[in-house]
């Protein structure tokens, strides 16, 4: 509630430290998803200083905040310079990775021509004029969250079973005369495995289509690593790529870049309307008013760290990576998802008696955050881990508490709350109101709101047995729900 009189600085901040008390920890390495610690003090003094001078700059006119202009040039020019572009290398920095590939989405929509009216214009599914977008399954939601936003049609294609990377073969069978953009991933987030860029980018340019590579996440480690495979701008194809550098560029949350390898894709990006009576507006990106601290933070983290404190953080965060799927061969009952080629992994069961949802609440006991992986496209449940510099001095720890929980767990399955499949099962959503469905969630032990946050094995054994689309209403409703006046 808003108080009547104003309250005090302390009194406020007093208050933030208690809310976060719930929160999982943002440093040390046992959260291996969401978070980036630097492990270096004035690494993050640096962002944290720079994000405030800027705070309350507005990115929104780049002619009445000409700093931001400056700033963005470096920051782009950077990560250009690394990514296989140069310093004339159209770029846009953007609130993440998920805003970054919503105006690649948009640059590849708004430069594309549909087929002329004939055999084999309607494409995969859909009118004439609704373009494309391929998709290996791999790659990340936002893509399809830009085709809703957007108005484009996702066409998704299969990886290999085995390595998890997408096949160039099904991406070329996919490609039809309504395809806008192709997609890769260097790597995919759920498993860390770089699709092969070079063969689908040859594939987009040999159809004249447009291929946007996804390094959001890996796109400030790969760089760094001795023998990663080819995945920037100088590979002939690659039309855009997407960095975020609040990933493995360690910066303050808000940042991300995408690059393109034409101006004219960049100008497609952008988005300008002087129909109303008021200022004219020119957008770089979705969000208009913005203040200018993640631009800010992210340009002094780059420049603290340098190009040999990225280096040593890729080592130190790549020595992690293989000591962890070293250590997990030598556990009974786990195994890595296909073939990463960077600092992600994912743990699947090899073992019936072994329940990944299970392991991940055992886990969660020992103080380490894994994150929950459902099946999808006969890839089985796995957990996921993001490692980071600092996780290279917890990698033993962690392996000691995965081997006690895979051996405590062995066995045990879920603890379904009694009815909870059941009433899943019969459930129709459209007749449940918020707290209708909040009632039900607590009559069957499902707390909300309080503190450890994560879905406990119940839920997730729920979940994984739905369908996506039944996944995702339920989700939609659990948010909702989250954040309604029902939850205590
Ligand atoms: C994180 C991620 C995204 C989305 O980025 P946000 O910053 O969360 O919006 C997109 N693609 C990949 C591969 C990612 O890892």
């Amino acid at each position: 509630m808003l108080p009547e009189n104003g309250r005090s600085t302390e009194d406020l901040l007093a208050e933030l430290a208690r809310l976060k008390e719930g929160d999982l920890p943002v440093r040390e390495g046992r959260v291996a998803a969401y978070v980036y610690d630097p492990g270096r003090p004035h690494v993050r003094e640096a962002g944290r200083r720079a994000y405030l001078e800027m705070l309350e700059v507005n990115g929104l006119d780049p002619t009445a905040f000409p700093s931001t202009v400056a700033l963005e040039g470096r920051v782009v020019g950077a990560v250009a310079a690394v990514l296989g572009g140069d310093a004339g290398t159209p770029g846009i920095f953007t609130s993440g990775g998920t805003e970054s590939i919503m105006l690649a989405v948009k640059a590849a929509r708004d430069s594309w021509t549909p087929p002329a009216a004939g055999p084999g214009a309607e494409g995969a599914g859909g009118p004439r004029d609704v373009p494309e977008v391929v998709l290996p399954v791999t790659a990340h939601p936002a893509f399809r969250k830009a085709c809703h936003y957007l108005g484009l049609a996702p066409v998704t294609v299969p990886v290999d079973p085995v390595t998890l990377r997408a096949v160039p073969s099904a991406v070329a069978g996919a490609v039809g005369p309504r395809t806008a953009l192709v997609v890769a991933s260097a790597p995919s987030y759920p498993h860390g495995v770089v699709d092969p860029v070079p063969e689908i980018a040859a594939i987009a340019a040999g159809r004249g289509v447009p291929c946007h590579v996804d390094a959001c996440v890996g796109g400030w480690v790969l760089p760094w690593l001795e023998g990663a495979p080819p995945f920037d701008l100088s590979v002939p194809g690659v039309t855009s790529i997407s960095c975020d550098l609040h990933k493995y560029g360690y910066a303050p949350k808000g940042a991300s870049v995408v690059l393109f390898a034409r101006e004219g894709l960049r100008r497609a990006a952008y988005y300008a309307s002087a129909d109303w009576p008021g200022y004219t507006v020119i957008n770089s990106t979705v969000q208009s008013s913005k203040g200018a601290g993640p631009l800010a933070g992210a340009w002094a983290t780059l420049q603290a760290l340098g190009a040999s404190g990225y280096r040593e953080l890729a080592a130190e965060a790549t020595a992690a990576a293989d000591r962890l799927r070293a250590g997990v061969a030598d556990i009974p009952g786990l195994r890595v998802l296909g073939e990463p080629d960077a600092p992600l992994v994912a743990l699947a069961s090899s073992d019936p008696e072994v329940d990944v949802f299970v392991l991940a609440d055992e886990v969660a006991r020992a103080g380490w955050f894994l994150q929950v992986q459902l099946s999808y496209a006969g890839i089985p449940p796995n957990l996921h881990l993001t490692l980071t510099g600092v996780s290279l001095a917890g990698v033993e720890a962690l392996l000691e508490v995965l081997a006690d929980a895979v051996a405590a767990v062995r066995g045990r399955r879920p603890d379904l709350p009694g009815g909870l499949a059941g009433a899943v099962e019969g459930l129709d959503l459209s007749a449940v109101d918020d707290r209708g469905f909040a009632d039900l969630l607590s009559a069957v032990g499902v707390t909300l709101g309080g503190p450890g946050g994560s879905p406990t094995a119940a839920v997730n054994t729920i979940l994984d047995g739905l369908a996506p689309a039944a996944r995702e209403a339920l989700l939609v409703r659990f948010l909702s729900v989250l954040n309604s006046p029902h939850t205590p």
